[in-house]
């Protein structure tokens, strides 16, 4: 049995609570109410992130494009994605909401542009 501390982030409470995994996660302890129960089942088997990255762009006075995933995504594969977007570019005109990588890594999460640029 490990038992792995945590500090809650769903609130501003941030209550510290220690999880006991076992292969799976066994109990939550320190949490006031049961967001941070699943929070921390949550970070403990399967924890995401939103990722926010650049991509190059062509033809356009800034030379980095701002991009983030539609949703949370798996933290374990973040490094993976960040080698993807290393080689992409995309060429003006782009706006905010464009999709620059569909399905990235097979998450069905997309990364789309954080701003337009014409
Ligand atoms: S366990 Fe509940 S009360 Fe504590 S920080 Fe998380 S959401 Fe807030």
């Amino acid at each position: 049995m490990n038992n792995k501390e945590m500090i809650c982030i769903v609130c501003p409470m941030g209550c510290r609570m220690t999880v006991s995994v076992n292969g799976e996660v066994c109990s939550v302890d320190g949490n006031k109410c049961d967001r941070g129960q699943k929070y921390a089942t949550d970070e403990t088997t399967n924890p995401l992130r939103t990722v926010t990255s650049t991509v190059r762009i062509a033809n356009a006075e800034i030379r980095r494009l701002p991009v983030k995933t539609v949703q949370a995504f798996p933290k374990g594969k973040m490094f993976e994605l960040m080698s993807v977007l290393k080689q992409v570019e995309v060429k003006t005109p782009v706006k905010m909401g464009d999709v620059i990588l569909q399905n990235a890594l097979g998450t069905n999460i997309d990364v789309v542009a954080s701003r337009t640029v014409k």
